[in-house]
C-alpha cells in the first residue's frame, strides 16, 4: 500500500460518514470501553419521541426525556460517541461561547443574564449526570486561560472583573504575568484568568457513560442505525436502512454531521474540522511542569489551542483547523507544531495519537436551538462549547417536548445570523473570514 492510498483509508477511516464506523484511533478510543455496544434497529417500532444522534446532545436528551416519562428510540449512525462527543478536548468551560459583555450588547442585561444562569447550570448538569450515574470519566476541575498577545491581559483582567461584580461569579481572577510562569512552563503568556468553576473530563468515557445512564431509564439505543430520511404527518416516520421508528416528536441532534438529512437545519451551521494529540505518558515531574495544578488550559487564539493532562499523565493538545472535508494525512505533526511553540521542551517526546472531529460553528459562536414544526425539535451549532451546552441543551429539548420551554426559547431566542452566501455559497465564504482571522493569530 502506498503512502497516498495509506492516508486515503486513514482519511475514510475517521471522516467517512456514509457506512457505519467505529471509533477514531484516539486515546479516548484505546483508554474507553470498545465492547460497549446497542443493537442496530430491526424492524418497526414506536416511541413518544425519536431521537437521531449519539452524543451529548441526544443522550442528554434521552435520560431527560425518560425522566420525564417519555418512551424514548435514540438512532445513532456508528457509535455512541462516535461523533464530537468521543473526540473532543473535554474541557467543561463555564459561562456560554460567547463573552457575557458581548451577549448583553447583543441581547440586553436581562436576556444575558438569563443565558448566563443556564451556562451555569450546565456545568452543574454535567456533575450532577456523573455523579447520579456513577460515571467514570476522570472528571478534575479548574481552567487557566492565557493571553497570547501584550494587551489581551487587560480584556481578561475586566472579563473576570465583571463576571464578579455584575454576575456574581467569584471562581474566577486575573493571574498576572509571573504567577502565571509559576503554574505553567508554557511560552509567550501575558497573564491569565483561573477559573475554579470549569471542569474537565474524559469526553468519550462521559458519552459512554450517558449512554448507559439513558438504557438503564429504558431508553431503547440503537447504533449502526443511520437515519435515511424521515417525514411528517400524523407521526413522524423515521427509516434506517433495517427498521422505522414512528413517534410523536423527533429531537434532531446530529450537529456537525447533520449534513443533507435536513437541510433546513444544517444550513444554520457550519461543519468544521478540528484536531487533537496525545504525547506519549510524561514523567510526573515534567507533567507538573507542564501545569501545575492539573488544570485544563486555552489560549486566546481565534484558532483556539486547547489542552490537559490524562490520568496516564499523557498532554492531550488540541491545535489547528481545516474547512474541507478531508483530514490532513498526518495529523500528528499537524498539531505537534501548535504544541512545540507553547512547549517547545516537548521536541523529543513521542507522540502516540492523532485525531480529528467535525464540530459545528455558527456566525456568532451562539448554538442554535429550534423548532422545524410542532414535532420536530433541534439543537445545535455550540461553536467548540458543547461539553456543558450539549449536555444543557439535551435537558433543555426534554423540556420543551413536555410543554415548559421557556428555558429552551432563551436559547432559541439568540440570532443565528446566516452565513455570507447563504445556505449554498456559506463555504467560500467562511473560509475566507476562518483563514483571515487564522493569519492574525499567526501574525500576531
Ligand atoms: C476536536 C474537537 C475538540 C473539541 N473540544 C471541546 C472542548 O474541549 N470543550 C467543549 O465544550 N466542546 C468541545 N468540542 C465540541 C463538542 O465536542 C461538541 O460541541 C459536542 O460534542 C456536540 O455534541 P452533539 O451530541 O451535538 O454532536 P456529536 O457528538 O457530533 O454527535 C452527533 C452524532 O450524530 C450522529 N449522526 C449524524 N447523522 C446521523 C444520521 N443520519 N443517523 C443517525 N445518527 C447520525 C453522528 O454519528 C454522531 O455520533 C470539540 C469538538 C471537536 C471536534
Amino acid at each position: 500500500m502506498n503512502r497516498y492510498s495509506v492516508a486515503m483509508q486513514t482519511q475514510q477511516q475517521q471522516n467517512n460518514t456514509k457506512h457505519s464506523q467505529p471509533h477514531v484511533d484516539s486515546w479516548y478510543a484505546a483508554s474507553a470501553d470498545l465492547n460497549l455496544a446497542f443493537p442496530p434497529l430491526q424492524g418497526e417500532t414506536t416511541a413518544d419521541v425519536c431521537i437521531i444522534g449519539g452524543g451529548y446532545t441526544g443522550l442528554s436528551a434521552a435520560i431527560h426525556l425518560r425522566e420525564r416519562g417519555y418512551s424514548v428510540v435514540l438512532l445513532e449512525a456508528n457509535k455512541v460517541g462516535w461523533g464530537a462527543s468521543g473526540r473532543n478536548g473535554g474541557h467543561v468551560g463555564m459561562g456560554q461561547r460567547a463573552d457575557q459583555d458581548k451577549l448583553e450588547a447583543m441581547l440586553g442585561m436581562e436576556h444575558a443574564q438569563a443565558l448566563w444562569k443556564i451556562a451555569v447550570e450546565a456545568v452543574d448538569t454535567v456533575t450532577d449526570l456523573i455523579e447520579r450515574f456513577d460515571i467514570s470519566c476522570e472528571l478534575k476541575q479548574g481552567n487557566l486561560h492565557v493571553a497570547t498577545r501584550a494587551g489581551e491581559n487587560t480584556e481578561l483582567q475586566a472579563h473576570a472583573e465583571h463576571l464578579n461584580k455584575v454576575y456574581n461569579y467569584h471562581k474566577i481572577r486575573y493571574a498576572m504575568p509571573a504567577e502565571v510562569a509559576e503554574l505553567t512552563s508554557g511560552q509567550g503568556f501575558h497573564g491569565a484568568t483561573v477559573d475554579t468553576g470549569c471542569k474537565h473530563l474524559h469526553p468519550l468515557k462521559y458519552a459512554q457513560g450517558l449512554a448507559l445512564a439513558a438504557s438503564s431509564l429504558g431508553a431503547s439505543i440503537h447504533e449502526q442505525s443511520r437515519v435515511l430520511s424521515y417525514t411528517e404527518g400524523s407521526a413522524v416516520r423515521v427509516k434506517t436502512a433495517g427498521g422505522e421508528v414512528k413517534a410523536k416528536y423527533l429531537v434532531l441532534a446530529c450537529n456537525g454531521y447533520l449534513e443533507k438529512l435536513e437541510p433546513r437545519a444544517a444550513g444554520r451551521i457550519m461543519p468544521i474540522n478540528n484536531f487533537m494529540l496525545a504525547t506519549e505518558p510524561l514523567s510526573e515531574h515534567l507533567a507538573r511542569q507542564l501545569i501545575r495544578d492539573d488544570t485544563s488550559m486555552s489560549d486566546t487564539l481565534f484558532v483556539i489551542n486547547y489542552w490537559k493532562l490524562s490520568a496516564d499523565n499523557r498532554l492531550l493538545f488540541g491545535g489547528g483547523e481545516n474547512y474541507t472535508k478531508r483530514f490532513p494525512a498526518d495529523i500528528k505533526n499537524f498539531v505537534r507544531k501548535y504544541m512545540l511553540h507553547i512547549y517547545p521542551e516537548l521536541r523529543d517526546t513521542r507522540i502516540d495519537y492523532g485525531w480529528g472531529g467535525t464540530l459545528a460553528v455558527t456566525m456568532n459562536r451562539m448554538p442554535d436551538f429550534g423548532r422545524l414544526s410542532s414535532q420536530v425539535f433541534y439543537a445545535h451549532g455550540y461553536s467548540g462549547h458543547g461539553v456543558p451546552i450539549a449536555t444543557m441543551a439535551g435537558k433543555l429539548l426534554a423540556e420543551a417536548i413536555s410543554g415548559t420551554a421557556e428555558r429552551f426559547d432563551v436559547m432559541a431566542r439568540v440570532p443565528t445570523p446566516p452565513f455570507p452566501g447563504g445556505t449554498l455559497l456559506r463555504w467560500p465564504g467562511l473560509v475566507a473570514g476562518m483563514l483571515f482571522y487564522s493569519l492574525r493569530d499567526r501574525l500576531g
